[in-house]
């Protein structure tokens, strides 16, 4: 694999190595990351603050702004708190050991994302790993797991590669039954389900009963930075005991302001949660009529499956010699055999821009007699 230079934002359209793409492959899901009044918000902060924070959050690396966006999140979550790491793998291999440790058992969905894995890895507590989203298999597993001191169960709240959610009211019946704390990610909820992009609580219009909601400020939001949202409590304890909040440098004013800006647009312009929305059934229609295996689903994220990862790869390429850009995602970050293209839309695609993008996708698939 070799990394690719891109020139300029986050954008629909996008300069990579001369030439001009379209792209189907950001998770800048709302275009924030490029909204006037967002980098209009973290230039402030600049001038305001510089550049750097100047030390972790425990020690002098807490700012005003800090404290703003951390507020912010807790409204958008609707918990007591919430505070914030300098990305979501920082929070998460942060959280995850300070809440689960010797004597305890995690219980982690298949196709949870690597930051999440990476918790558990860092976790001295043991971790068993359930079939993705079968709450039958969590059931045994909380059954075979009784006689853990503490039992801790993580998910994704929309799976990465997938774009699918996780089963939430039944898993936390099951949680509640059997006394287990319950850890969502939210990376790809926050700011793409829920009425105002609250996440995945707000999907299934849960009020309470998730014990930790994590999520990044990197996608939807734009920006950069990690965050954790629950009870006081919770957020008293973290502060204390995560590592990567304790011996990690706070997040830099600049993206913390961006992400507060971005909150508020979120907030203000609900038309771009409508766009996102109308965007991802427009690309996942059109591609199911061209012929091609897409998950259904109602998020921005398309797993477009190939199977084999050579034909995934060469798909992405004819993808973009015919000018579009779409990530191929093979193992390790997703099981052998379930190689795919990985395509997401963004509230800022035209419909012109899923009309090329359709266009693309057919001949490309066609060419490699992928489709029909
Ligand atoms: C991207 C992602 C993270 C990590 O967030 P960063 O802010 O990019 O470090 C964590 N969990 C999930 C599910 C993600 O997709």
């Amino acid at each position: 694999r070799r990394l690719r230079i891109f020139g300029g934002p986050h954008e629909p359209w996008i300069q990579a190595e001369g030439r001009r793409l379209l792209l189907l492959s950001s998770n800048n899901y709302l275009g924030l990351g490029t909204h006037p009044a967002v980098k209009a918000a973290a230039q402030e902060a600049v001038a305001r603050c510089g550049v750097g924070s100047g030390g972790s959050r425990i020690t002098t690396g807490t700012s005003e702004i800090h404290v703003g966006i951390e507020r912010r999140i807790a409204r958008l979550k609707r918990t007591e708190g919430a505070m914030v790491f300098s990305s979501g793998y920082m929070a998460n291999i942060g959280v995850i050991p300070a809440l689960a440790e010797e004597g305890d058992a995690i219980l982690s969905d298949e196709l949870n994302h690597a930051s999440l894995i990476d918790g558990c890895r860092l976790s001295k507590a043991s971790t068993a790993v359930y079939r993705h989203r079968d709450m039958n298999h969590l059931r045994r597993l909380l059954g075979e797991t009784k006689s853990y001191r503490r039992r801790l169960i993580v998910t994704d709240g929309v799976f990465s590669m997938d774009g699918d959610i996780a089963p939430l009211p039944d898993l936390l019946e099951l949680a509640l039954k059997h006394r287990a704390l319950v850890m969502v990610d939210d990376a790809h909820s926050t700011g793409v389900l829920g009425p105002k992009g609250e996440g995945t609580a707000g999907h299934f219009g849960i009020g309470h009963g998730i014990d930790v909601q994590m999520g990044t400020l990197s996608k939807a939001l734009g920006a950069e930075g990690g965050y954790v949202a629950g009870s006081a409590e919770l957020m008293d304890f973290l502060r204390n005991k995560s590592r990567t909040f304790v011996f990690s440098t706070a997040l830099a004013p600049a993206s913390a302001a961006a992400a507060s800006a971005a909150l508020d647009i979120m907030e203000k312009e609900p038309g771009l949660l409508d766009s996102l929305r109308s965007n991802g059934l427009r690309l996942r229609e059109g591609l199911s009529l061209l012929g091609w295996r897409v998950a259904p689903g109602v998020t921005p994220i398309l797993p477009i499956l190939i199977g084999d990862s050579r034909r995934t790869v060469a798909a992405a390429l004819a993808l973009e010699e015919l000018g579009v850009l779409v990530s191929p995602i093979r193992p390790p970050t997703v099981p052998e055999g379930t190689s795919r293209l990985r395509a997401t839309v963004m509230a800022t695609h035209t419909p012109e821009d899923l009309e090329t993008a359709l266009a693309a996708l057919g001949e490309a698939g066609r060419r490699l007699g992928m489709i029909p």
